[in-house]
């Protein structure tokens, strides 16, 4: 019987999963020097942290959940996202009391049932970011620089910002009557979906899949002419931070996002590129002024956003960004008999303690055979052990790249291979 990975999942393996890895590593790199610091919270969650989150008629919550009852009858859903969880955790653990502000960071598996094509998956990992306890629009900006920064420091080209304010609560409010006026006799020609959402929540209408590109979706009322002149002003300082930090954005007014919870700022990055991952979304967020309390915490803002990596992977390996990614072996030891190997695994573990990257052979393969192995690993330096050279305490190096090799002490081998690697 053979087993094969559930549909929609992926398995990274050897530069797979380094390349993964190589995105986390800058991402955390580049976050920590703007004050992040990171957040690990559960992959498990009670059902209700997402629906009081990601609202009830959003799709997440509709039609994307792995849902489960437990032992205990339980339920408990895979999370979808990582907002909902940050914002238990950050109640949960009063983190507000320690600082004005937190600003968190999480990495680790989301799980959605979606329909599973190119860059869409039912598990897929996701870097993103959370910040409590802030309102100004400089955070706003300062966010979105991270985000760029990011994916800049990755190498990647082409990315572009969209922007976009949905205002707040009174401007919804505002917003909402018109466009339910607006769409009340044009409703008939619309997907089920938004037949529904025309009563729960309107604005998502703007961003259907099916019915966005309707010439009656393009001319509906506009968002920034229902905004309080709060929500105008911080819209206006953020786009300023953000022409004059000479970032790329493109102000799109039909941009809702499909989580329930954001307020004021919503952005997503897309790939710009004019190739087969055109428009490609690789990073969503906004501002949510009003989750927190409405998980029954106190009165605190926050905003976030987060990345897909299996997207950034495709992007940068479109790109060519992932050079030098190889699995590297500095030395290889050559060992001729039993007493030769267990002198090898001593000195394989004595260079080990320099990080040098040190392979052996364990099974009894003849001479020729272990060279062989090393054509494979491209070790920098063999080092031969045998019978002859354990008797005079003197083996010999060979430097695979100036072809050379060299009689050695037992007690100098470390020191003459870290002189010869630099
Ligand atoms: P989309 O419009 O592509 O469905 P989304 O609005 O559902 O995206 P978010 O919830 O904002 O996405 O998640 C942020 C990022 O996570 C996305 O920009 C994308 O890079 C990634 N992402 C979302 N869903 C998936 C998925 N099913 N598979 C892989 N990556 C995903
Ligand atoms: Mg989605």
């Amino acid at each position: 019987m053979s087993y094969q990975k559930i549909k929609g999942t992926l398995d990274f393996y050897q530069q797979e999963a380094t390349k993964m890895r190589l995105i986390e590593t800058k991402a955390k790199e580049i976050l920590k020097t703007f004050g992040f610091e990171e957040s690990i919270t559960p992959i498990i969650e009670m059902t209700d942290v997402f629906i009081r989150s990601s609202g009830e008629n959003s799709d997440i919550v509709n039609k994307e959940m792995y849902t489960f009852l437990d032992r205990g009858n339980r339920s408990i859903t895979l999370r979808p996202e990582g907002t909902a969880s940050i914002v238990r955790s950050f109640l949960e653990n009063k983190l507000y009391i320690n600082s004005p502000v937190t600003k968190l960071y999480y990495c680790g598996p989301m799980f959605r049932y979606e329909r599973p094509q190119k860059g869409r998956y039912r598990q897929f990992m996701q870097f993103g970011i959370e910040v409590f306890g802030e309102e100004s629009p400089f955070l706003d900006a300062d966010v979105i620089i991270s985000a760029y920064t990011l994916l800049s420091a990755l190498g990647i080209k082409g990315i572009k910002l969209k922007i976009n304010t949905i205002g707040d609560f009174a401007s919804r409010v505002n917003y909402t009557a018109k466009l339910q006026s607006y769409f009340a006799d044009k409703i008939d020609d619309f997907c089920e979906d938004c037949k529904q959402r025309l009563t729960k929540n309107p604005l998502r209408i703007l961003d259907c899949k099916v019915d966005s590109e309707k010439d009656v979706v393009k001319r509906a009322p506009k968002i920034k002419d229902s905004l309080s002149d709060a929500s105008l002003a911080h819209f206006i300082e953020v786009t300023t931070i953000l022409s004059m930090m000479k970032i790329p954005y493109e102000v799109e007014d039909t941009l809702v996002r499909g989580l329930d919870y954001y307020t004021d700022t919503v952005f997503e990055f897309i790939l710009d590129t004019n190739d087969d991952l055109q428009g490609l979304a690789i990073c969503g967020g906004g501002r949510y002024a009003d989750l927190v309390k409405n998980f029954g915490g106190p009165d605190i803002s926050g905003i976030g956003y987060a990345f897909g990596l299996e997207r950034i992977m495709m992007v940068m390996t479109n790109q060519n960004l992932f050079t030098d990614i190889d699995k590297k072996t500095d030395v290889f030891i050559i060992s001729l008999d039993k007493e030769s190997k267990r002198l090898g695994l001593e000195f394989a573990n004595q260079l080990r303690e320099e990080e040098l990257v040190v392979e052996m052979d364990y099974k009894n393969y003849t001479l020729k055979q272990q060279f062989k192995l090393t054509e494979k690993l491209n070790p920098k330096f063999i080092i031969i052990i045998g019978e002859e050279e354990r008797e005079n305490n003197i083996f010999t190096i060979k430097d695979t790249q100036n072809n050379t090799q060299e009689k050695v002490k037992k007690e100098n081998i470390v020191s003459y291979i870290k002189s010869k690697k630099q």
